[in-house]
């Protein structure tokens, strides 16, 4: 007798794309690859997992992500700390800097994939999440921080969505934030009394984040509290300048949100998000912004770099909701047999069929004829070829409209097997 085995189950917050709605991942996969052409973006593939301090050094110790959303592990067959990555960015850099690619001249590069987060699933927040992730890595100026964000734009307008809106900031560089963080720690320690024990946590450590709380009691706390964008100098604020009257020119519109900081230690000057009101409480689609120190930080040679993730799920919920989604035919032929030599001339002539650039499905196995008919059905094909006796007898097959073909197609029809693959051709 065999044990009885306990059904397993996909790991809470990690979600399985059936074949019905997949084809909405892979119209939205080659929409984005067309895109990010355009603009001469170019793949890159970094593996899932990493070594731990990877993450640790690249996304700050005082994050959410390196505090508590990380899946980490202890390899036991050589002991070595690893993490399933929680972001692209700080694996891009590391094979960036690891194969020395920006040594003559800078990259546009992109990633697509799945990345892990431990945190509390509900809708648009996921254990494994998948991330289109673009980097410009060596560049410098306010043009390319507006080229990205016109980019977007542009994908927006693509996937014909209009409900986002860009959130944008200066974090300027560290002189100013160190300034601006001496007087907010100030600022909190007289404000204590308000501030949850999370907040109180941070405040030494990662102050900027105390003011992205999401906590109700402390936004009016968070609110008056000192502004970084206050304490810009002449240089970022022209960085900034330079963004915005780029963004003027190709007109798109932004809210300016001084306590806009992002989840991630290493940005400066530039950074945005979208968001949007039709998705609920996680309404940010995608975010970035510079990153000039990252790359010297993980041990490469100093050079400056701007970039963004955009949340897949996310985008993907926002686009059904804005247009019905059907999911396409299995095929386009289906080829149904029945007599004893029937089943493998169809498997031939599905061969040829296929050789013509035709999708094709072979009904497996054998079974009556109305059976194997509503399979054709089911699979959204547009004809089905029908090999009985008769048909084999006189070298022929019936050929049966599925769908609607407008007045002057016949329902109906026979074929001569020699004339098959170049009258399908013509009129699937
Ligand atoms: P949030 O504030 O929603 O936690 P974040 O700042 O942690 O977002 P980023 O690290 O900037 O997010 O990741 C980029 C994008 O990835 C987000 O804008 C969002 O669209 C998406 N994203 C982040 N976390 C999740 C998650 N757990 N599940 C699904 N999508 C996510
Ligand atoms: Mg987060």
């Amino acid at each position: 007798m065999t044990q009885s085995f306990q059904k397993v189950r996909a790991l809470t917050g990690m979600k399985d794309v059936l074949p019905d709605t997949s084809a909405q991942w892979e119209a939205l996969e080659d929409i984005v690859r067309d895109w990010l052409s355009a603009y001469g973006y170019r793949n890159m593939r970094t593996p899932v997992l990493e070594q731990t301090r990877l993450f640790t050094r690249g996304i700050g110790e005082v994050t959410d992500i390196v505090e508590k959303e990380m899946y980490t592990f202890t390899d036991a067959l050589n002991n070595e700390q690893l993490t399933l990555r929680p972001e692209f960015t700080a694996g891009m850099v590391r094979a960036t800097i690891e194969h020395n690619i920006l040594y003559d001249r800078p990259q546009r590069v992109y990633a697509m994939g799945p990345v892990f987060r431990h945190e509390k699933p509900q809708r648009g927040r996921y254990r494994q999440f998948h991330q289109i992730d673009v980097e410009a890595l060596g560049f410098a100026g306010p043009d390319v921080d507006a080229e990205l964000i016109v980019m977007q734009a542009r994908l927006w307008k693509m996937l014909g969505l209009n409900d986002i809106r860009l959130e944008m900031n200066s974090l300027g560089h560290a002189d100013e934030r160190a300034a601006h963080r001496a007087a907010l720690i100030e600022y909190l320690e007289q404000h204590k009394d308000v501030m949850d024990a999370e907040a109180q946590r941070r405040m030494y450590s990662n102050p900027l984040r105390v003011l992205d709380t999401k906590n109700p009691a402390m936004q009016e706390m968070a609110n008056n509290a000192p502004r970084l964008f206050d304490f810009l100098g002449t240089e970022s604020l022209a960085h900034f300048d330079g963004v915005c009257m780029r963004l003027a020119d190709a007109g798109i519109e932004y809210r300016l949100n001084t306590r806009l900081v992002r989840g991630l230690d290493y940005y400066n000057l530039t950074v945005f998000e979208w968001v949007t009101d039709r998705l609920g409480a996680q309404g940010t689609v995608c975010g970035g912004g510079r990153y000039d120190g990252l790359i010297e930080l993980l041990g490469g040679k100093p050079a400056p770099a701007v970039g963004f993730a955009i949340g897949v799920e996310r985008l993907l919920d926002l686009c059904s909701q804005s247009g019905e989604q059907v999911s396409p035919p299995e095929c386009q032929v289906y080829m149904i047999h029945q007599a004893p030599e029937a089943q493998r001339l169809a498997a031939q002539l599905a061969e040829s069929l296929r050789d013509a650039g035709l999708r094709v499905i072979v009904h497996a196995g054998s079974a009556g004829f109305k059976s194997q008919f509503k399979r054709a059905d089911a699979s959204g094909a547009t004809v089905a070829v029908i090999l009985g006796a008769d048909e084999l007898a006189s070298q022929t097959a019936s050929v049966k409209w599925l769908r609607e073909q407008g007045e002057e197609q016949p329902q109906q029809e026979t074929i001569a097997l020699d004339r098959l693959v170049t009258e399908l051709k013509l009129k699937v």
